[in-house]
Order: structure tokens, then C-alpha cells, then sequence
């Protein structure tokens, strides 16, 4: 790794998308209260996010994803426990979106992508999802409304900030 470059300008960037990375004083309670922190022995660790992000460290931020951002898994646990009220998981969220204008973002998310294009669900419903559904007396889900969601996803250019390459719509109902 090369030495790193504070980016003064990248740091204005993320605190004009949500000033409370300001209130962090790098006391790491966060990373004691992630469960991904937990299960990957430290090397997912939101604290450090946090440190990159006040440092500006862009090329470590977006381009080597070191720590990986997507990793987290939202569950609210290090916003909860911040004792300086820090926004972690919308810091997150604006650099996913600043990751993903770059391109270079996990596969699986293009599939997520293209299956709200498809079916207007991230994770559309297969036959044994339906059945495992019945079998543990959970209510049916209405499917989406397609037309719907495809406005919304037309009006916030969904289509051209995913990578649709290589996916084609199936037929309806083939699912
Ligand atoms: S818990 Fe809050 S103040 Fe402490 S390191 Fe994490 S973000 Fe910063
Ligand atoms: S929201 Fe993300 S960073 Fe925060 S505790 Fe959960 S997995 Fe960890």
C-alpha cells in the first residue's frame, strides 16, 4: 500500500451528506457492538469506516474497500450503542452510492438489481420459498406491483445505475 493521501475535500464531501460524522471521537464502541465485527475477528470494523471517512481516505474508501462497507449488514446495533449519536449506517449508504457510481461493487447486487427490475422484489418468490412459507404458517405475500415499482425505478434512473449486462427479462410468472 501506498502512502495514504488525506483527501480534504472527499472528507467535505461525506460530512456535507451527513454532518454527524463531525460528532465521532473515535471511541470504538461501535466496532464492540458489531456482530459482523464479531464473526470476521475484527477485520470488518466500523470504527475504521468512520476514521477513513474523517481522514477522506478515498482510494482506501472506495477503490480498495478496506474495510469492505458492503459488509455491513444494517442492523442498527453501532447507531443504537454511539454514544455521539453518529449516523453510521447513512454514512454507509452515501459511500455504497459513491462506490457504486465507480462501478465496482459486488456482483450480487446487480442481481438484487435486476430481479426489483424483473419481479419489483429483491428476492423474488420461488416455489420453495412459497412452500417453506406454508409449512412454518407464515401469511402469503401479495407479489409486487410491477408497473408501480417500475415508475418509481424509471424516476430515480434505477436502470442506468445498475449493470444490466448479461441479464434478460424472463417471462412473466416463470419464476
Ligand atoms: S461509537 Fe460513535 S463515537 Fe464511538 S467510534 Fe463509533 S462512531 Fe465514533
Ligand atoms: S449496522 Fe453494520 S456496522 Fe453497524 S453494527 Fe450492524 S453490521 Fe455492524
Amino acid at each position: 500500500m501506498g502512502m495514504l493521501k488525506v483527501d480534504f475535500e472527499f472528507r467535505k464531501e461525506i460530512v456535507k451528506d451527513d454532518f454527524s460524522l463531525n460528532y465521532c471521537y473515535q471511541c470504538g464502541t461501535c466496532s464492540s457492538a458489531c456482530p459482523v465485527a464479531l464473526i470476521t475477528e475484527g477485520e470488518y470494523n466500523p470504527r475504521k469506516i468512520i476514521e477513513e471517512s474523517l481522514l477522506g481516505l478515498k482510494e482506501l474508501l472506495i477503490k480498495d474497500q478496506k474495510p469492505n462497507v458492503w459488509l455491513c449488514s444494517t442492523c442498527q446495533m453501532c447507531v443504537e450503542e454511539c454514544p455521539q449519536n453518529v449516523f453510521l449506517t447513512e454514512i454507509f449508504d452515501n459511500l455504497k452510492n459513491k462506490i457504486v457510481q465507480t462501478g465496482n461493487y459486488p456482483e450480487a447486487y446487480n442481481v438484487q438489481g435486476n430481479a426489483i427490475l424483473e419481479y419489483g422484489l429483491a428476492i423474488p418468490l420461488t416455489t420453495p420459498i412459497i412452500r417453506r412459507r406454508q409449512q412454518l404458517g407464515l401469511p402469503s405475500i401479495e407479489s409486487a406491483n410491477i408497473e408501480e415499482i417500475g415508475k418509481l425505478l424509471e424516476a430515480t434512473n434505477f436502470e442506468k445505475k445498475i449493470n444490466t449486462n448479461g441479464y434478460s427479462k424472463t417471462e412473466k410468472g416463470g419464476m
